[in-house]
């Protein structure tokens, strides 16, 4: 069951779909925001529990994990348990049912995520991470990646005594880019490619306050793209041409149902 629009945001989907139906190439970005209706926090909501006198910006840094490994190591297991059990929403499953749905078309979706879970893929969509992986570890001295074995699912992310590094006995951290990190190059070369080639970008429940990762509106609007922005609350982004401020599980299922019709 799609949800209705409130009637002011009727004319802005409805450009929406022009837009997009006309694209022969769309890049999509998105962001904690379309994860926040399968129950996963973003970073702009307060934490709760243990957590709640702790900023998640002061606890995902290489400074932080300098300082205090146990401490980010803890709040990353506890992150984990909160996001184990999380499945896709109507936003994931609509743009992976999408990006299904073109294969045989003249048109093409890359989606890019901010989002470390792997909600996108669990809908089915093919999705570039451009700030790594919540369930994979490595070493944070020597690089390589480490895996947590012969630990049953459910209590795996319950331990958080700090692992080191068979390699060079370094603190093992979560493949996760943090504030200050450089992103893997070769997802951000796909993301930027994606963006200054593009007709359409679409940002999708992101702040757009996280650099590189904000700049790719820009990019793609330099490039002569047009930007649609699905975000309930308003954000710095100054560029954009059409604001749905809704949420993603209602927007884009309506969305992604009239695309159907008009293409
Ligand atoms: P953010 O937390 O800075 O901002 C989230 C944005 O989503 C806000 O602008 C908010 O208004 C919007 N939003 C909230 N609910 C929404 C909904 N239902 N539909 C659409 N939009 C909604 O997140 P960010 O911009 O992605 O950047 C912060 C960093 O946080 C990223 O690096 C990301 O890796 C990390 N992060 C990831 C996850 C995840 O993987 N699920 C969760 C929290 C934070
Ligand atoms: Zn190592």
């Amino acid at each position: 069951m799609v949800a209705e629009l409130s009637t002011q945001l009727v004319a802005q989907q409805q450009h929406a779909v022009k837009l997009l139906t006309s694209a022969k190439r769309i890049c999509i970005l998105t962001g904690a925001g379309i994860s926040a209706e399968s129950g996963i926090p973003t970073f702009r909501d307060k934490q709760t529990g243990l957590w709640e006198n702790y900023r998640a910006e002061d606890l995902a840094s290489p400074i932080a994990f300098d300082r205090d490994p146990k401490m980010v190591w803890s709040w990353y297991q506890w992150r984990r348990q909160l996001v184990q059990d999380k499945a896709p929403n109507p936003a994931h499953l609509a743009l992976a049912q999408w990006q299904q749905s073109i294969k045989q078309s003249h048109q093409h979706i890359t989606i890019i995520t901010q989002n470390v879970d792997d909600l996108h893929e669990q809908a089915g969509a093919q999705v570039t991470h451009l700030h790594g992986h919540l369930w994979r570890n490595r070493c944070h001295q020597c690089d390589k990646p480490y895996k947590i074995e012969g630990i049953n699912k459910e209590n795996q992310y319950a331990n958080d005594e700090l692992i080191t590094c068979p390699h060079c006995a370094g603190y093992i951290r979560p493949d996760i880019v943090w504030f200050g990190e450089a992103l893997p190059v070769e997802a951000w070369q796909i993301a930027e490619q994606a963006a200054a080639s593009c007709e359409v970008f679409m940002s999708i429940g992101t702040s757009s306050l996280v650099y590189p990762a904000a700049g790719l509106a820009k990019l793609a609007k330099q490039n002569g793209a047009k930007l649609i922005e699905i975000n309930p609350n308003p954000t710095p982004n100054t560029v954009v041409d059409i604001t749905l401020a809704a949420k993603a599980g209602e927007v884009l299922p309506i969305l992604l149902k009239d695309f159907i019709k008009h293409s």
